[in-house]
């Protein structure tokens, strides 16, 4: 059956409008086409494919465990799933794992958790959960309406109540809204599809002390900045601050979907049989893939690869910004990184994500006004630079275009 991009405008709703190439085949940060035609990868699947595309060991351990079991729901247990948790608990704060399919669902899991252990321990009363603008938590109605974009969340009819939105890093304005009123804070601690938003350390720091202050839990959406994508196995180990319950995702299978909530054994007690689920979560295949990610990104070697990748990066995107003059600065940690485009290119992300397709470079954008990258955590020094080469001719592109 012959396919094309045409094709998904006959059978597909219309939710996306994906690039008019189809990619059908990828290696490491290499992705080619439908025509044969070969692209370097900066998008990383959206900070998902932290070891690149068919990366063997991630390979090996899908056939291996594909040729033993797939799945088996709830009712049972199952040894990847075990081992997954294990590692997972050993390597961060965390005592217990509940395993999900996507990152919106490991937030749907730790917000109703945080509900259900306020509701437990104080009452009724302290129930507002508080989030901050530009904030990006999934699209279940209730992790879009915590997130804090209204273009995301409006449209869909009356929402979950409770929640309330501060501007993130404006520790005054957090302060104003907390209580003993408040059940949870969610954050990410870097803001990625908000526009790769760094949080000032003083400001994370403050909010655990509120938190803290008000028997609120902190929640760290790390569904894109966990994995290692900050050159740190989790973002909060960089910043000095542990939260209370913790989600990751994306980068988690490599590629498969999963997902995970991560927390305490105490807090962990409120969700006692019963009280939440999920058919597809912790299935065995998911696990195993994971298992041999988490395995080959908890690594020192890997994650000090991040940090050099991230200099080249930055290096290389200077040198570009000194000729092109586009950008206002390079933000961002790790190999999650977002190129700020200023006055004159004002809302034209788009303009350059669609120039670097021409070039043969995949990348994404981050709102109207960031270029992203989020390219595998071992992308060869080769391939940062062949990309980057792509990617000043796109820049090119756009400022001639004038
Ligand atoms: C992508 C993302 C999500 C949603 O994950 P899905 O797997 O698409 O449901 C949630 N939070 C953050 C910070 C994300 O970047």
């Amino acid at each position: 059956m012959n396919v094309t991009r045409a094709t998904f405008d006959e059978v597909m709703v219309p939710n996306y409008n994906p690039a008019s190439m189809v990619p059908v085949r990828g290696v490491g940060s290499r992705v080619w086409d439908q025509d044969g035609a070969e692209y370097v990868d900066f998008a990383g699947g959206i900070a998902v494919n932290v070891l690149g595309h068919c990366h063997p060991a991630l390979v090996e351990a899908l056939q291996d465990q594909g040729n033993k079991l797939w799945h088996l729901s709830n009712v049972y247990t199952n040894e990847p799933a075990l081992r997954l948790a294990k590692k997972m608990t050993e390597a961060t704060f965390a005592e217990r794992v509940y395993f999900a399919n996507s990152g919106a669902e490991a937030n749907e899991a730790a917000l109703k958790l945080a509900r259900r252990v306020a509701l437990e321990k104080y009452g009724e009363e302290k129930s507002q959960i508080i989030a901050f603008n530009k904030g990006f938590h999934g699209r279940t109605f209730f992790t879009v309406t915590v997130g804090g974009q209204a273009a995301y969340s409006d449209g869909f009819g009356p929402k979950p109540g409770a929640i309330d939105h501060c501007d993130y890093n404006d520790l005054a304005a957090f302060e104003a809204l907390i209580s003993d009123k408040t059940c949870a804070v969610m954050m990410e601690p870097l803001q990625g599809e908000g526009g790769i938003i760094s949080p000032d350390p003083a400001f994370v720091k403050g909010v655990r002390e509120l938190c803290d202050k008000h028997n609120a839990l902190l929640i760290f959406d790390e569904v894109q900045s966990g994995v290692g994508r900050t050159g740190h196995l989790y973002a909060y180990m960089g910043l000095d601050v542990t939260p209370d319950i913790l989600t990751t995702a994306k980068a988690l299978g490599g590629g498969f979907p999963i997902g995970a909530m991560l927390t305490t054994a105490d807090i962990a007690s409120h969700l006692k049989p019963g009280t939440h689920g999920s058919t597809y979560g912790g299935n065995p295949l998911a696990c195993a893939v994971a298992e041999r990610a988490f395995d080959v990104v908890n690594d020192a070697a890997v994650l000090r690869g991040v940090t050099d990748k991230e200099k080249l990066f930055r290096e290389l995107l200077d040198e570009i910004n000194s000729k092109y003059n586009v950008f206002t600065e390079v933000r961002g940690k790790g190999l999650l990184l977002g190129c700020a485009l200023n006055e004159e290119y004002a809302g034209r992300s788009r303009d350059f994500l669609n120039a670097a397709t021409n070039e043969k470079l995949m990348c994404l954008v981050a709102g109207v006004n960031v270029v992203r990258f989020a390219p595998s955590l071992i992308i060869p020094e080769q391939d940062i630079r062949e990309g980057l080469a792509r990617f000043e001719r796109a820049v090119a592109a756009v400022v001639n275009a004038k």
